[in-house]
């Protein structure tokens, strides 16, 4: 077209909101964002953008950024406003309240809770203070809440926290097993692969588990529309029958795995007739999903989500379907392998970086001694702590408890995100210093900031994010950021030199965070990976934009990142072979009741994001549903004597919440539904999590976000 090229430019960037990692195209007149669209020689979507990634250009418009937080800003005392400072005394004041805390209650006294919105520069050098700094392992992530089950699962039968196949898989399947995934919605451009795939091959089966029949369910040749929970009840009786009808790969078993009689025993009681019951389905549906998914010579590929992993039991979720795989051998073959969707846009960087309480970067265990030693060598550092830090859920108890004291949030909304978010606001409005690093001003937790720090956002930063097939993209910056709002590592890493003076200890805190640029910390985080199972050394920015975004591992060498993993049934546990983890159907945390005889499930919107932040500033995002409303079957409606548009008190043992009302026969009877996006922003409550149950899964400390028992009750309107 005839655009001045002067005045106009055009950046290569990746999407800012889910796991597909879409490639962009950022437009820009020089000062600010214009317009986006898809980048076609991006491999997770040639192009496509879904209507959140095709509007995020509004999300930079002159009156939208006017919502961003601009300015560092600090209250002297709780009671007291906010006013702006200079990010110089911004930040002293951090680090001096910051070391007073550790001189007087030791370094677990603070934490830090960040984001798989954070790119993986920021969650390195984040990692870096709080583990190597100030020796703390209280460092957690929002990811903690979608996929830490995943992590878990694929380390209890794998052995690495590594998706072994690619989004190319979707085309060379035979069979596409869709799990606790609303893929239409939470990663559509993926879905439109699965359309694509339907399309070039009719025969192609596609077999969808879920308690909603939700407009991926749509799309399915057999839904099995199970009851929450039930999940290992569903594949363990799959395996049944696998067994049962020669199905298994006996050669794959007994050259690759360990540990299948023990299941095999207890499969043998997973008659289908036994598994329709705790599942809620036919038992012939189970058998023909069993019959599908096994089929001789078949390529079968496993994608799932939050179904999955926002359970109380969800890392044995996770390993009863690879078990499926394992089982039938098909893993480590095109089309097929259990896949697990990402649902944040850097979930998998930050995994990389070892940002979560129990990781070190580089898919370490801090568990482990020698790992410890590696790192703390890395880092320059004597040693890192080896207690294990606080998860998400016990980290805020902590902080209700008051023994943290002071906390560090970073580009995260936990006071809407978490569950019994109401417990978590009773939390923050007691920690004696909450700093917020956000680039919005006003999310329910931003309320709570003792002292808050503009950050910069999609279009303004530099870095890598890593999508759900273990693709590294390149973020670029197209334009300035608002005001004074500066990196996420930028801000971190100044408060770490600073806070290494607070504490006596200037020299090694320089030392360690001499970044002045964000490609310092990817070439530092790169050589975290040097022999391991994601080594990236092989990758640098200047490849990444030359090449394109490569999947790991890419070692020094390598022509390419690496496709697809397991190509050679050798995994990588102590024997080198896959393991198979004795599961057992477990109830879901909460029973339902005769005072809380409804079953909440909670979920995304296809066109908003998390709590809204960016979403909730695009007008054309609204078109899709403008407020939240709950969903019921028409029969519990009627029972109730509802109709549509009537407002209800929906209440559980945590709280409760007040809304509208919608008949969904998406629904089974019993089954209610709400959308996990409005907060106090919108309404008089944080929303679904005022309901929602903090019950985690004891392996992956991840909550049971799908699953709650309330009541629903019509609320007479004047
Ligand atoms: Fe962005 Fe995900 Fe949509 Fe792609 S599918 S444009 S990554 S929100």
């Amino acid at each position: 077209n005839a655009r001045d090229s002067e005045r106009y430019a055009e950046t290569k960037s990746t999407c800012c909101y889910c796991g597909v990692g879409c490639g962009v195209i950022i437009e820009s007149d020089g000062e600010r964002i214009t317009g986006v669209r898809g980048d076609p020689d991006h491999p997770a979507n040639f192009g496509r953008l879904c209507t959140k990634g095709a509007t995020l250009h509004l999300s930079a418009t002159p009156a939208t950024l006017a919502l961003r937080a601009a300015h560092p800003e600090l209250r002297e005392s709780k009671a007291a406003p906010r006013s702006r400072r200079s990010w110089d005394a911004a930040l002293d004041h951090a680090a001096a309240r910051f070391a007073a805390t550790i001189r007087e209650h030791g370094p677990d006294s603070v934490a830090f809770y960040v984001s798989g919105q954070l790119l993986t520069e920021d969650y390195y050098v984040f990692n870096k203070l709080a583990k190597g700094l100030i020796g703390t392992n209280n460092i957690d992530t929002n990811s903690r809440l979608c996929m830490s089950s995943a992590v878990t699962g694929y380390k209890m039968t794998l052995g690495a926290d590594a998706p072994p196949c690619a989004y190319d898989d979707i085309a060379q399947a035979d069979c596409l097993f869709i799990a606790g995934s609303n893929t239409a919605w939470a990663h559509p451009v993926l879905f439109r692969r699965i359309e694509d795939a339907k399309k070039a091959n009719p025969e192609l089966k596609i077999i969808v588990v879920d308690p909603r029949r939700t407009d991926t369910a749509e799309a399915a040749d057999l839904f099995l529309p199970i009851l929450p929970g039930s999940d290992i009840a569903l594949y363990n009786a799959m395996l049944h029958v696998m067994l049962w009808e020669g199905l298994v790969d006996n050669a794959y078993i007994a050259a690759h795995t360990e540990g299948f009689e023990a299941l095999k025993a207890i499969v043998r009681d997973y008659t289908p007739a036994f598994a329709a019951d705790l599942c809620g389905v036919p038992a012939e549906d189970i058998v023909k999903a069993a019959q599908w998914f096994g089929a001789a010579g078949a390529a079968t590929l496993s994608l799932y989500c939050q179904g999955l992993n926002q359970s109380s039991h969800g890392s044995h979720n996770n390993a009863a379907l690879i078990h499926l795989h394992l089982a039938t051998g098909k893993i480590g073959k095109p089309g097929c392998g259990p896949f697990s969707l990402t649902g944040q846009p850097n979930a998998m960087g930050g995994r990389e970086a070892g940002g979560m309480a129990t990781l070190l970067p580089g898919h370490r265990e801090l568990a482990n001694p020698e790992h410890r030693a590696e790192i703390a060598e890395l880092w320059g550092v004597d040693s890192v702590p080896e207690a294990p830090g606080l998860s998400a859920v016990e980290l805020f108890d902590a902080v209700h408890a008051g023994k943290i004291k002071a906390l560090w949030i970073a580009c995260t909304n936990p006071a809407q995100s978490l569950p019994e978010a109401d417990k978590v606001r009773e939390a923050l409005a007691r920690c004696d210093f909450v700093v917020v690093q956000e680039a919005y001003a006003d999310t329910d937790t931003a309320e709570f900031a003792d002292l808050l720090l503009p950050a910069s956002s999609w279009g303004e930063k530099e870095g890598t994010v890593t999508n759900s097939e273990r693709r590294i993209s390149r973020v670029l910056a197209a334009s300035a950021a608002p005001g004074e709002a500066r990196a996420d590592w930028d801000i971190a890493a100044d408060f770490s030199r600073r806070l290494g003076i607070a504490l006596g200890r200037a020299q090694q805190a320089a030392a360690m965070f001499p970044y002045v640029r964000s490609e310092q910390i990817f070439i530092d985080h790169a050589e975290t990976t040097r022999g391991r199972d994601l080594d990236i050394t092989g990758l640098s920015y200047a490849r990444l934009e030359n090449q394109g975004p490569q999947q790991w591992p890419c070692p020094t060498g390598a022509a390419s990142g690496r496709t697809r993993l397991y190509v050679d049934g050798v995994f990588p546990t102590p024997s080198g072979r896959a393991r198979f983890v004795a599961v057992k159907h477990q109830p879901t945390a909460e029973a339902i009741d005769a005072r809380y005889p409804l079953r909440l499930t909670t979920g995304r919107l296809r066109d908003q994001w998390h709590g809204m932040s960016r979403t909730g500033t695009v007008a054309r995002l609204y078109s899709h549903e403008p407020e939240p409303v709950l969903e019921l079957n028409a029969k519990d409606m009627e029972r109730r004597q509802l109709k549509d548009g009537d407002l209800v008190r929906a209440k559980s043992r945590r709280g409760g919440i007040a809304l509208r009302v919608r008949a969904s026969d998406t629904l089974r009877t019993g089954q209610v539904f709400l959308p996990m996006h409005w907060g106090r922003r919108f309404m008089d409550s944080a929303g679904a999590n005022a309901l929602t149950i903090a019950a985690f899964d004891p392996y992956s400390k991840q909550p049971e976000l799908k699953h709650a028992a309330i009541q629903v009750e019509k609320l007479s309107v004047p």
